[in-house]
């Protein structure tokens, strides 16, 4: 017996090793291991589920085109933003109240107008204006319910204290409003309707409309200078997509099937298993 024993794990440490030695092979030349340390380091690319089918992401692209789905639909982890009586999903909302907090500290005094909206709010809110100015321009300055960033828990609607300029234009001109513009990204908020994008967008100049996508992609869509979130998200989606394999890489996976035939045969290994039990 006890030669037995001592005999078999020796048997199977042997085909062991045998069996780690190409297994190690194969693996090594597919990920060095410092390329992977600096790439755990990045943002994690986001997929194209996420960008397209996740209403519950941060990068959800949310506008006319692309309603929401139910359209009454509501975020699960909704919170009030300190202080502003409004609420928005956690992460948001904890990102808007650093970036009041820095505001305060830039001797800024800035006021959360509206966060998240529930549909029905945004009925009646599309509706009022619809009575006040005929469709065609309340759409231009409103979404109709189910196709509003506010629904998502996401976007927060910001003016000055004193309330000069609250959602207008000249908004952009103020102290405020600069400060807003230049500082937003550094908290994970984007200006989602610039002066300049209408005809993408489908909105008028907001400049105090902001959207949170996370610090990560604020700051990534500042330095890509894509302009609208509409050609941010598009680039996003683009780079997401599964790309078919190239040469190179068809003719590597075979060679490394190829190393697979000359392991051992299985057979041989379970034989000795048997016998030891
Ligand atoms: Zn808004």
């Amino acid at each position: 017996m006890s030669l037995f024993r001592a005999g078999i794990p020796a048997l199977l440490l042997g085909a062991s090793l045998v069996l780690a030695a190409p297994i190690a092979a194969q693996a090594a030349p597919a990920a060095p291991a410092a390329a992977r340390v600096h790439v755990e380091k990045q943002p994690k690319p986001p997929t194209t589920e996420e960008l397209t089918k996740d209403q519950g992401s941060y990068l959800a692209l949310v506008s006319r085109d692309h309603p929401l789905d139910p359209v009454n639909y509501k975020p699960k982890d909704l919170r009030g933003v300190a202080g502003s009586g409004h609420e928005l999903r956690k992460d948001a909302a904890t990102a808007l109240e650093s970036l009041l907090k820095g505001a305060r500290k830039d001797s800024q005094s800035l006021a959360v107008l509206s966060a998240y909206r529930s549909y029905d709010r945004q009925l009646s809110l599309f509706n009022g204006y619809k009575a006040r100015y005929g469709i065609e321009y309340a759409t231009r300055l409103s979404a109709p319910a189910g196709t509003s960033e506010h629904q998502i828990g996401l976007a927060a609607d910001i003016g000055l204290s004193s309330g000069h300029c609250n959602l207008k234009a000249c908004f952009g001109d103020t102290a405020g409003g600069k400060w807003l513009a230049a500082n937003a990204a550094d908290f994970g908020f984007i200006v989602r309707y610039p002066a300049d994008g209408e005809k993408v967008t489908g909105y008028k100049y907001e400049p105090w409309h902001l959207r949170y996508i996370g610090v990560d992609q604020a700051k990534a869509m500042a330095k890509s200078k894509a302009g609208t979130f509409e050609a941010f998200h598009a680039a996003l989606v683009k780079a997401s997509k599964v790309k078919p394999l190239t040469a190179a890489e068809i003719k590597k996976q075979r060679e490394s099937l190829l190393v697979l035939r000359f392991l051992p045969p299985y057979r041989d290994w379970s034989i000795g298993y048997d016998f030891a039990r």
